[in-house]
């Protein structure tokens, strides 16, 4: 978040640049807000929090993909990653967990609360006991991801799918990163929401996060693969600086990118 202002020295975060526009410092203090080390500093609390506090969940494009949103705050324990609501007609979706804070829910609930959490895998859990209790929504997990933290999830996904929760909504299982890995399609609005499973690194090439994966490489490329077929003119992916416009083309040429180390090896 907030590229003007800040960059990555070590896989830290580091002030680049002070924000000197109003539109630079609101999104500094967003990041400084979602920063899940809590490693952005302020010399003295600084007056505008409260307005950035209020900005929380941010639409993703209000023109392009209206009703979709980025809600901050990531947390340590979903290793940072970015969560998302989808407000949609028949009940809001919650996508993976950000960090609880009561001002955060009460904006989602603002927007009309959350019926269902919808968990991409077990790394982006994190607060999901206290957003369902909070939001009272119904939390989906692979059942191959389930553990003991998150035992009591309402909605257990067995096999392979795909799974509808909507006319519009398709969850897409696509083991490899984890076992229970899975996508989330939003028909209507061609966006697919990715989890770990793949998106876009920093140095803005395609990245499937290769040694983070927990079960199979081959499985996940392989997963990867099968979505090049599908109506999608965006990845929402878990890692944050990733919100960026995917397209099928560039799935394909991740494709040639991808395969190409494995079959020289
Ligand atoms: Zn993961």
């Amino acid at each position: 978040m907030a590229p003007e202002s800040f960059t990555r020295i070590d896989e830290m975060s580091a002030v680049y640049k002070q924000p000197n526009s109003e539109e630079e410092r609101l999104k500094a203090l967003q990041a400084l807000l979602s920063c899940p080390t809590n490693s952005i500093h302020t010399e003295k609390p600084p007056p505008d929090i409260l307005k950035a506090q209020d900005s929380f969940p941010i639409p993703v494009d209000e023109h392009r993909t209206p009703g979709v949103y980025h809600c901050g705050y990531h947390s340590e324990n979903s290793y940072g990653a970015a969560s998302y609501l989808i407000v949609h007609p028949e009940g809001n979706i919650l996508i993976d967990s950000p960090r609880f804070t009561e001002r955060l829910a009460y904006n989602i609930e603002m927007l009309g609360g959350a019926r269902y959490m919808f968990l991409t895998h077990k790394d982006d859990v994190a607060d999901h006991k206290k957003w369902s209790k909070r939001l009272n929504c119904i939390r989906i997990l692979h059942s191959s991801d389930v553990d003991i933290s998150t035992a009591d999830v309402e909605m257990q996904l067995q096999g392979k799918g795909p799974w509808s929760l909507y006319k519009d909504v398709q969850l897409i299982h696509t083991p490899g990163h984890t076992e229970g890995s899975v996508c989330l399609l939003y028909k209507s609005h061609k966006i697919l929401f990715t989890g770990d499973h793949v998106g876009m690194a920093e140095s803005g090439v395609m990245s499937m996060w290769e040694k983070y994966n927990q079960c199979s490489v081959p499985m996940q490329l392989n997963n990867i693969k099968m979505l090049v077929d599908l109506d999608i003119k965006l990845l929402l992916p878990g890692s944050i600086l990733q919100f960026v416009a995917c397209v099928a083309s560039l799935l394909r040429s991740a494709m040639v990118v991808f395969f190409s180390p494995l079959s020289a090896a």
